[in-house]
């Protein structure tokens, strides 16, 4: 598997805000670190809530309820095969 890198142009790119699996009150608990996450250095994060692919799972996102990693754009640039980074380090 390629290692995604921690970009502001990954993290952008990633669709997980917008998927059924990242319930309303996860997205409310992590906007505050999210909006961090974009103005401040990314490498020397080593959570993140979003871009999931790149740093570990979630520590909010418990259930399956669909994952649109196949529509992203991060998906295809680093050859990801797996889904679900949110629930698994490293995808199921
Ligand atoms: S592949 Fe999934 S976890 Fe990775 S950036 Fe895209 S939507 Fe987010
Ligand atoms: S990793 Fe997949 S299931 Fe989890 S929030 Fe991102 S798109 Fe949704």
């Amino acid at each position: 598997m390629s290692v995604v890198e921690k970009t502001k142009a990954n993290l952008i790119a990633c669709k997980c805000l917008v998927c059924p699996s990242y319930e309303f009150t996860c997205k409310v608990q992590s906007m505050p670190s999210n909006v961090l996450l974009l103005i401040g250095d990314m490498d020397n994060r080593i959570h993140a809530e979003k871009l999931f692919c790149a740093y570990e799972k979630s520590s909010c996102i418990e259930q399956k309820k669909g994952c649109i990693c196949p529509e992203c754009e991060v998906q295809k640039k680093y050859d990801l095969k797996k889904v679900y980074y949110c629930l698994e380090d490293g995808g199921k």
